[in-house]
């Protein structure tokens, strides 16, 4: 069983490549972002709850956001292995993560980075904020608030998994299938 963390800035194309990770290597994966826009679509307590805060470019608080991601994983018993996309964001979320994962007895095999200039990714968003819908991707200083919660709260976990001696990182700029063969190549000598 592998699981993996998907692990990079917005708009680095972390969602874009676990879609074709998830199919080579048979995991399932779980975006939060994805599944808090589904709750937000079908107006559940989960996206009303979610909603201000990611309309801001804020973070959804950790409670909120622990307790939604175990109920995921508990949903899929029979998985070969989870690929985790968006998550963990936080230092409170990647210990959370560990201790479920224990419990379970499995583990974080590695954490895969996409690297890209915060300037690029800034003009991506904004790109696909035009056609999207999503509020977040629509207005710059969204844009940076997210930034600045991604540089404040998230990049941390980046020593959290050398620690660990977990963390990988891959140049996230260049054709989408070359990225995708960057990557494979660090999951496959795992
Ligand atoms: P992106 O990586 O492009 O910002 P996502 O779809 O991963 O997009 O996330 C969109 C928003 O969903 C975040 O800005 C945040 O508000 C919320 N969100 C997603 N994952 C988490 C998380 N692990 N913890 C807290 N909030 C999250």
């Amino acid at each position: 069983m592998i699981n993996i963390v998907l692990f990079g800035k917005p708009g680095a194309g972390k969602g874009t490549q676990a879609e074709f990770l998830k199919e080579k290597y048979n995991l399932t994966h779980l975006s939060t972002g994805d599944i808090f826009r589904y709750n937000i679509k079908n107006n559940t307590e989960l996206g009303q709850l979610a909603k201000s805060y990611m309309d801001q470019g804020d973070l959804v608080p950790d409670a909120v956001t622990i307790q939604m991601l175990q109920s995921e994983v508990d949903q899929n018993p029979d998985s070969a292995g989870f690929l985790f996309d968006g998550f963990p964001r936080t230092i409170a979320q990647a210990e959370a993560l560990d201790a479920f994962l224990t419990t379970k007895g499995q583990s974080i095999t590695a954490t895969v980075a996409l690297e890209a200039n915060d300037e690029i990714l800034v003009q991506r968003l904004l790109e696909r904020g035009k056609t999207s819908g999503r509020p977040d991707d629509q207005d710059e200083e969204k844009i940076r608030n997210r930034y600045q919660e991604y540089n404040e709260k998230t990049a941390p976990l980046m020593d959290f998994y050398k620690a660990q001696g977990k963390f990988h990182a891959v140049d996230g700029i260049g054709a989408i299938a070359e990225i995708t063969e960057r990557l494979s190549a660090v999951i496959d000598s795992l």
